[in-house]
């Protein structure tokens, strides 16, 4: 008797739990899982349905829990959120993929060959190249057009130098911008020949002659070069970029590519501040779908450290009595941000050098009231005086700065700073733990895309040759678990998506990577070979195998 109410008793439960199974797309499971809550991998696995996550825990608890037509062994590996680059020009990014890539070419002769390729498959009327460096060529002196106009004599050809202050041209397009030898242009220079001829090579406002006769790219191109960059940007682990500063019609763009189902990647953008743009958004209102969110305007505040153009409170430790500038006045910048204020907008800034980053904090204090629901950003935040590091506590206001910037600059930086003011430059970890949270993104095409070259900056603070040894002001580098953070679920937050992205978690999109080793344990020197095996959207594999 005892014996048949035990077996009824195991046949009931087995009876109640078939029954209890809940139903799901797929089940992930046997991973190495990190939720990014915590700096150990806590989960094993996890269960999809929809797009989103809708269960998380140990193999058991999900194998056990759910009844799904598909089921992904993991095997091991370790699985994050999906990063997200909360400062990059994507749009950017893909039109540079409409001109043939000349970096790192090693003669003219090179260049031209690498041109003569891109020309076969080029669908544009124009033919453009980018980053050319003379210096890396074996003769350094600036190339001539007379090569350009006997292989393309009817195609006008423009190729812009790596620095982008210079151009070299073929006749072709030196007439349609009507340049010839008696052409001057204030801040800029065409240089001449013996004969008195322009020889191709434009310098500073000279290049721009040129560059208002080139035609935008069709949106056909332009959807194609976004397709192509968004799998560049899953093959590297990125499941939403922030691209800082759009107009209404790459937005356009990007949306119809999203409706359409073929831009899969989610996009952040931030309208760019032309009038037009603004307009259009501020009179309309935050527009936001799964995949793209508008609710953000772009205003740069000063220019860059490399160039001086970054606006100091003292004058460039190596250019006395200069000390940068602001690109706009106050009362404009004032005056966007009132804007922005009343429309629901948040104000992304660029701002560089110390007195630009207390320039905006004092303009953000003065339109936030203490709290900063609509969470002000500072984009770069590379020179801060120590002295203005508790306003972003005190206003909330959040950092959003790119960790291979450090490790790019820290063979110059100090040129321009002196050692005095290298304690507020690339203090990212002053910053984290002044704001309580911090973003992190590339800049991308400044620099690479890759993430993983983001997560080893901002740990290691060593270039990819492991340089300096001890690390670039060694104090400033991150914890994993916040590094990790700093590229999901605060890159989220810094976009009001904290809810749907950055977590492994229930509720949450299903946007996440696989990789071949466990980045929150390895040697820091391997994370730069990782490799994403996987990367997923929306459920959706989108990059790799299962
Ligand atoms: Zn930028």
């Amino acid at each position: 008797m005892a014996r048949i109410i035990a077996l009824a008793f195991v046949l009931l439960l087995a009876l109640l739990s078939s029954c209890g199974k809940r139903k799901a797309d797929v089940l992930y499971f046997n991973g190495t899982i990190y939720s990014g809550e915590s700096s150990s991998s806590n989960l094993q696995a996890f269960a999809v349905r929809d797009g989103r996550i809708v269960s998380t825990g140990s193999d058991d608890d999900i194998l056990d829990g759910f009844d799904a037509p598909k089921k992904v062994d993991l095997k091991g590996r370790t699985v994050l959120p999906g990063f997200i680059d909360a400062h990059c020009h994507f749009f950017g990014y893909a039109s540079d993929l409409l001109k043939c890539d000349l970096t790192g070419s090693r003669s003219y002769e090179a260049a031209l060959e690498l041109l003569n390729a891109f020309s076969k498959t080029n669908k544009f009327s124009w033919l453009l190249g980018r980053g050319w460096d003379q210096n890396d060529w074996e003769d350094d002196s600036f190339p001539t057009r007379e090569r350009l106009d006997s292989l393309y004599p009817t195609v006008p050809v423009f190729l812009m130098r790596i620095d982008g202050h210079a151009a070299l041209c073929n006749a072709v397009a030196l007439q349609l911008a009507g340049i010839n030898g008696d052409t001057r242009v204030a801040g800029g220079e065409v240089l001449l020949n013996q004969s008195g001829e322009p020889t191709g090579l434009l310098i500073d406002n000279a290049v721009d002659l040129v560059k208002a006769k080139i035609p935008p790219f069709p949106d056909s191109l332009n959807a194609e070069a976004l397709l192509k960059a968004q799998q560049h940007c899953f093959s590297v682990g990125l499941t939403t970029v922030d691209d800082a500063g759009l107009g209404k019609d790459s937005i356009f763009l990007i949306d119809r590519l999203q409706q359409e189902g073929k831009l899969k990647l989610r996009v952040y953008a931030m309208i760019s501040d032309s009038k037009e743009t603004r307009d259009y958004f501020f009179s309309k209102g935050p527009y936001k779908t799964d995949r793209l969110n508008v609710r953000a305007v772009k205003v740069y505040a000063d220019g860059a450290l490399g160039s001086r153009g970054a606006c100091l409170k003292r004058p460039y430790a190596d250019q006395p009595g200069h000390y940068g500038f602001l690109l706009h006045d106050l009362a404009y910048m004032n005056d966007i941000m009132d804007e922005a204020h009343e429309n629901g907008f948040q104000v992304c800034t660029h701002a560089i050098g110390d007195s630009a980053v207390k320039t905006i904090l004092m303009l953000y204090r003065e339109n936030l009231s203490g709290e900063n629901p609509r969470r002000w950003r500072i984009e770069h935040c590379q020179v801060v005086d120590p002295a203005d590091m508790d306003y972003f506590s005190r206003y909330s206001i959040i950092p959003s700065v790119q960790p291979t910037h450090a490790t790019s600059d820290m063979y110059w930086a100090e040129e321009r700073l002196g050692k005095d003011r290298m304690t507020g430059a690339y203090a990212y970890r002053s910053l984290e733990r002044e704001a309580e949270t911090i973003a992190f993104g590339t800049d991308f095409p400044v620099e690479r895309i890759n993430p993983l070259l983001t997560f080893y900056a901002a740990v290691s603070r060593k270039d990819l040759e492991g340089n300096p040894p001890d690390g670039f002001r060694a104090e400033e580098a991150m914890k994993r678990k916040d590094v990790l953070k700093a590229m999901t679920t605060w890159a989220a937050y810094a976009n009001f998506e904290e809810e749907e992205k950055g977590l492994i978690d229930n509720g949450y999109f299903a946007d996440f990577i696989v990789l071949d080793r466990n980045i929150m344990e390895i040697d820091e020197e391997q994370i730069p070979q990782t490799r994403v095996l996987s990367t997923y959207v929306n459920g959706e594999l989108v990059y790799g195998a299962e």
